[in-house]
């Protein structure tokens, strides 16, 4: 076994090496590469290094071994172990051609995509869609099995152990349960005056208030980065070099604060991944849902609460302080959770923001199993908005080009973030057993909330299943009622209607 422990160890040295050139090449893609520039053979060859590494005879004996001998082996490598029998077996079914000839695609689909969206032209992407697609469809044929198929196959890869079946349930009940609510908020304004909310707000000053949100929530800069890009997103490589960007709006400074704390809350996540675990294979999230619902938890939860601007509204005044002159602390609370069925999933509320994610869910579910194909994308965009939200959706920008996740090859990835916000409503209410949240957000620092988050949730990494790090962080299994009660409780107090 030992033998296989060195040939496992030291093929994980060359593929985590490989994994960091990818990490930096995305990060290149997203902040700084120029537009036209041409790096497809090098990532090829990259790709095909990393698939050649991981299918190897001498690799794949090693991983087959140390699975037969798992018992014997420490909690951390015996999941790592799990969950690389399962990998190499996957890749294995997916032809080398195929799989370098697929990252290239994605790799020309990103630039296009971004002309597309500028362009509002759908047309421009749809051949790329259409691969995508195409081998989506193909991909999911590889890979099923008695247990999984179709769209299930690319579920269970973002969040082990979802299903059509449990997300269909999980949004069945959030129609039921919300979109009464929402139905009768429409249209209701909340009692304050919002013109300080259409003045000008300079990129330096938002970035002056970006600097001091580092401070609260402890994204220290000796081991994080903040950039700009045109959809904020995090990426990181361990614990000590964690990424993210920003994006700032004049007539909109609200996105920038909201981004910036949704960022850095998967930024500590990474960050707060035990030393010992860090080391492994197994740093990072524990999956998707886990992921946002750290991101989302300390994004809603904590940065929309009444506490949060009651303890830092003074701050944004001493930067902008003409614009919110005669405003208060109340004025952003309710600014910052003003519900209404609006156009882009990202600047969403908290109460909408899951009927933007069914909206991708059914046309995911329709391209995969056959129902539509990718030209229909922007139809049944459309159709599902007005169903769901009751919006017409006026261009492709504002539609089905908002998002870059399909462009990236990310199907099954969406229903991750609804069902992150349910994570993150439990562990709120686990959270509130062992601490005063209130008190902790009016020290003014997050440190004692994510000292909790370390301790429950993030210093295991990847080391555990989700399923398991939710139940040892709240005592129980996944239970949607707690999102559910989250956003009734709070909407109807904001609203002034009867729970
Ligand atoms: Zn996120």
């Amino acid at each position: 076994m030992q033998k296989s422990l060195d040939i496992y160890n030291e093929t994980n040295r060359k593929l985590k090496a490989l994994a960091y050139c990818g990490f930096l090449s995305g990060w290149d893609i997203n902040t700084e590469m120029p537009p036209k520039a041409d790096h497809e053979e090098e990532l090829s060859a990259l790709s095909e290094m990393s698939y050649t590494l991981q299918t190897s005879d001498e690799y794949s004996a090693a991983v087959d071994d140390l699975y037969a001998h798992r018992d014997e082996l420490s909690g951390v490598l015996k999941h790592e172990i799990e969950a690389a029998v399962l990998s190499k077996q996957k890749l294995k079914k997916v032809p080398m051609d195929e799989y370098v000839e697929y990252g290239a695609l994605l790799n020309r689909f990103y630039n296009v995509y971004v002309e597309a969206k500028n362009k509002s032209d759908f047309a421009l992407a749809l051949p790329y869609y259409e691969k995508v697609v195409e081998f989506k469809r193909k991909y999911v044929l590889w890979q099923q099995t008695d247990e999984l198929s179709g769209y299930d196959v690319l579920l269970d890869e973002f969040e082990k152990g979802t299903s059509r079946k449990q997300y269909d349930e999980f949004f069945a009940l959030l129609k039921e349960k919300l979109v009464p609510l929402i139905k009768k908020i429409n249209g209701k304004k909340l009692p304050f005056d919002d013109s300080f909310n259409k003045k000008y707000y300079s990129e330096e000053g938002q970035k002056r208030f970006q600097e001091y949100l580092r401070g609260v929530v402890g994204f220290t800069p000796d081991h994080t980065v903040v950039k700009e890009s045109e959809h904020p997103f995090t990426s990181g490589y361990g614990k000590t070099d964690v990424r993210i960007t920003n994006h700032f709006y004049a007539d909109n400074f609200l996105s920038s604060v909201y981004s910036a704390i949704h960022e850095m809350g998967h930024g500590m996540y990474e960050m707060q991944v035990s030393d010992e675990v860090d080391k492994t294979m197994s740093g990072g999230g524990a999956s998707m849902a886990m992921h946002e619902s750290q991101s989302r938890f300390l994004e809603n939860i904590i940065g929309r609460s009444k506490s949060f601007w009651e303890t830092h509204f003074e701050k944004l005044k001493e930067i902008f302080p003409e614009n919110l002159d005669g405003v208060t602390a109340n004025d952003l609370y309710l600014l910052s959770n003003r519900a209404e069925c609006s156009l882009v999933r990202t600047e969403a509320d908290e109460l909408t923001y899951s009927l933007h994610i069914m909206v991708r869910y059914e046309i995911e579910k329709g391209l995969l199993n056959g129902q539509i194909e990718a030209k229909d994308i922007p139809s049944e965009w459309n159709r599902l908005y007005k169903e769901y939200l009751g919006i017409d959706v006026p261009s492709d920008k504002e539609g089905c080009l908002q998002d870059v996740h399909w462009a990236c090859g990310d199907f099954g990835y969406f229903p991750t973030y609804a069902l992150g916000s349910a994570y993150a409503s439990q562990i709120y209410h686990a959270m509130q057993k062992d601490l005063d949240v209130d008190a902790e957000i009016r020290t003014g620092s997050f440190s004692g909330i994510e000292k909790w988050l370390a301790e429950k949730i993030h210093r295991f990494g990847a080391s555990k299943d989700p399923k398991d790090i939710l139940f040892y962080a709240t005592g129980e299994e996944f239970n949607p009622n707690y999102y559910i009660d989250y956003l009734v409780g709070k909407y109807s107090k904001l609203y002034g209607l009867d729970a």
